[in-house]
């Protein structure tokens, strides 16, 4: 996933963190439900009430219709099941769904309950199973809460002609629309039937069986879809909206409403090159084909890796191909995370520290070493800002691998697994040198393909594979520091992007006085820019401003990421003309990177506050829940005691 870095940055998300925590702490006592049945290689899932070692989901089949005037889904799931002798039961994890019956493969009524949960996981749902066979039909509907579903109305879209729905299943939401076993480790392939109503497309992160779609009852189409690859469940995904395709690659496309789809096109033009440059790297890319759906502005991300499909915002629509990197990062996960999977969502810095590493590379075979460089100082800059605003290098979720015990695992998704992951990797780099750092990630996506793996398990590897015995060398590189340690340790290699240098003179210029219009910024791309913007003075004269606006025209920027960070600046000095931009920007798109931070920050005093509260107001029918959940705890005060 992209776009999840910075949201976390301040107090209200921590405090965020300890009401979740203290909402859960009864179940902590139950006893861990691995164990009846032993198993060393057995891994505890906090986040699911699955016990897969007593029987497991290998493959769900979907038939489902969307209802778009009361917002529900509504249809059957049937799971192929693997269970261990003896077993008579099997645990799903389920939230918000009704559940209408459960059945065998016949037809015969199958006995169920829904167990004690909480608000987080939601509530397991335990089916008896049949003495033969191995199939269990749920019949069931999903609410229109569903945390993973988003219905926008047709004046939510791009077109404003016909209503949209997507689903966001990372980290534990696919249990809101699909009644399975919820939990990275247990991977499952997936096929599905999505009934829509006629004119309307449905794409999902699986191969298009009928792409012409079938007639259906009730004047609807019908499309088929199969995934052949097991993938966790979070992976699980679908859109259903006005949906036109353009080709543009031999093995890729984009899906986008009709007014969108060229321009779009267009941004992602060189998707061949990336998916080109991370096969070089890593090996060959294993799903088939690489399409890029672009949703409506509410989506939550600047992106999410749903395998063959990125899911991804308009705002990465910069029309110059300046944030294409968000493409890269997404296609990278097609190796770490789709294909190598954080066991548990504390090691979800497995999926995302060698994402945005991996993603640096293809830059940098796409872009050159100054470009890559550029990304990489403004990561290290995010990083170091993320680890302050958490409490310091001494805070606990500032370690690599985590434990989110009773939290939510969106709390896990800071810049810490990016970018601490990301730096984690750059000093392995740096000490055993590139080639072998490749040849070993190479091997390591191979021997893993289609697997869990844990924190603990991949220090083994790195041990047994990259160091080799080598006991100088595993002492300079400090890995079990990086993982479970807090904090930067200070092995960490220095990057320094020498374009930022020249920007650097720059803003030293403009503080010194020179006038905006005097600064050489010619030739400057958005990373100059954002570099630019994050160096100003914290605070600054209003006519100061006033005239940046005027030689940059940033209020006006038509690119999202530099709109952001001057909108960040213009609440920090109360640069009222550039509030218009603001209230539009937090209006028209639901992205949680843009949507928190600028919350955060008019949070931080009583007039910012009063605005925030004004323009969310208006946002929040507009946002996502993910993006929605964040920003009301960012917005109501705390209870008393938790500050
Ligand atoms: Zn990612």
């Amino acid at each position: 996933m992209t776009g999840t870095t910075d949201f976390a940055r301040g107090r209200s998300w921590l405090v965020f963190s300890l009401l979740l925590g203290s909402a859960c702490t009864a179940d902590r006592e139950e006893p861990p439900p691995a164990a009846a049945a032993p198993s060393p290689a057995a891994v505890v899932d906090v986040h699911s009430f699955a016990r897969p070692e007593e029987a497991r989901v290998r493959h769900v089949s979907l038939d489902l219709t969307p209802d778009f005037g009361s917002q529900r889904l509504a249809g059957t799931a049937r799971l192929v099941i693997e269970r261990a002798a003896g077993a008579d039961s099997i645990v799903l994890d389920v939230r918000d769904l009704t559940i209408r019956r459960v059945t065998d493969a016949a037809g015969a009524p199958l006995g169920f309950e829904l167990g004690q949960g909480d608000s987080i996981r939601g509530q397991p749902l335990i089916v008896r199973l049949p003495a033969e066979g191995d199939t269990v039909v749920v019949d069931y509907e999903t609410s229109p809460a569903a945390a993973a579903v988003q219905w926008l109305r047709p004046a939510q879209t791009a077109g404003r002609r016909r209503p949209f729905l997507f689903t966001q299943g990372q980290a534990i939401l696919t249990r809101t629309w699909v009644p399975t076993q919820d939990s990275p480790g247990i991977r499952q392939t997936y096929d599905a039937v999505i009934r829509v109503p006629a004119g309307m497309q449905a794409v999902m992160s699986a191969e298009l069986l009928t792409p012409e779609g079938e007639r259906a009852e009730g004047g609807r189409t019908a499309y088929r879809f199969r995934l052949e690859q097991p993938v966790p469940p979070y992976l699980f995904a679908l859109a259903v909206g006005d949906l036109e395709f353009r080709e543009i690659g031999p093995r890729s496309g984009v899906w986008a409403e009709p007014s969108v789809v060229d321009s779009a096109a267009r941004e992602f033009a060189e998707v061949e090159q990336i998916t080109a440059a991370a096969e070089k790297l890593y090996g060959p890319y294993r799903w088939g084909r690489y399409d890029i759906l672009v949703l409506p502005p509410s989506f939550p991300f600047g992106g999410m890796e749903n395998p063959r499909l990125t899911f991804a915002t308009p705002t990465v629509l910069a029309g110059d191909r300046s944030l294409v990197s968000l493409i890269a990062h997404e296609l990278a996960h097609s190796w770490s995370g789709n294909l190598v999977t954080n066991a548990t969502w504390n090691d979800f810095w497995l999926n995302e520290g060698f994402t945005t590493y991996i993603e640096g590379r293809i830059m940098e075979e796409l872009r050159g070493k100054d470009y890559a460089d550029m990304l990489r100082q403004l990561g290290r800059q995010s990083l170091l800002a993320t680890i302050q605003d958490l409490g310091g290098p001494q805070a606990p979720d500032t370690r690599l691998q985590l434990d989110l015990a009773g939290r939510d695992p969106d709390e896990g998704m800071n810049d810490v697994a990016y970018e601490k992951g990301a730096a984690f990797l750059q000093t392995v780099e740096a000490t055993v040198g590139r080639e072998r750092l490749d040849t070993f990630l190479r091997g390591y996506f191979d021997r893993h393909a289609f697997q869990p793996m844990t924190s603990e398990q991949f220090l083994q590897e790195l041990n047994a594979d990259l160091f080799r015995g080598d006991e100088a060398l595993a002492g300079r590189v400090r890995a079990r520091e990086w993982i479970f340690e807090p904090g930067l340790p200070d092995n960490v290699p220095a990057v320094e992007a020498a374009a930022f240098a020249k920007v650097d003179r720059q803003v030293d210029a403009f503080r010194a006085g020179t006038s905006p219009d005097s600064l050489a910024t010619s030739g400057w791309s958005t990373h100059e820019w954002l570099h630019f913007l994050r160096a100003l003075p914290d605070t600054m004269e209003l006519p100061r401003l006033a005239a940046l606006d005027q030689a940059f025209n940033f209020s006006r920027s038509g690119n999202s990421e530099i709109l952001f960070e001057w909108l960040r600046t213009a609440i920090r000095n109360r640069y009222e003309p550039a509030f218009p931009a603001l209230e539009r920007f937090l209006t028209t798109q639901g992205r949680r990177k843009f949507v928190a931070p600028l919350f955060e920050e008019l949070a931080t005093t009583d007039w910012g506050r009063q605005l925030g509260q004004r323009i969310y107001a208006r946002a929040r029918p507009g946002y996502h829940s993910v993006t929605a959940g964040t920003v009301d705890h960012i917005l109501t005060p705390a209870p008393a005691g938790n500050r």
